[in-house]
């Protein structure tokens, strides 16, 4: 899994139609409807929950139809912390 998540709107009346970013998607979590918007267009839609928030899809869109955001997860946060050490210390961690 990766470790962001990304979530994108498709403003779907601005969008024409024209695939850019479905092709542009490394995840392939783009889509054309079915259907047509109000100008008869079929849209752009998200097909799962695979995008990792990487912004391609907004950059190519012609029409800036794309908003993307991005949740970090698994973010590291200090367990340990070793500090002051004035000689040469050794660690043994699992019997190695
Ligand atoms: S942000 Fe990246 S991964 Fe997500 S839908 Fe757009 S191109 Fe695909
Ligand atoms: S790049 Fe923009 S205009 Fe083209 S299909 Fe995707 S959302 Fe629609």
């Amino acid at each position: 899994m990766p470790k962001v998540k990304g979530e994108i709107k498709i403003a779907i009346e601005t969008c024409k139609g024209c695939e850019l970013c479905v092709h542009e998607c490394p995840q392939e979590t783009l889509a054309m409807s079915e259907e047509l918007n109000q100008r008869g267009y079929h849209f752009a839609v998200v097909q799962d929950e695979s995008c990792t928030g990487c912004t391609n899809c907004a950059l190519i869109c012609p029409d800036g139809a794309i908003t993307v955001y991005r949740e970090h997860r698994g973010k590291k946060t200090p367990v340990a912390k070793i500090s002051d050490v004035k000689e040469n210390i050794t660690f043994t961690i699992d019997g190695r």
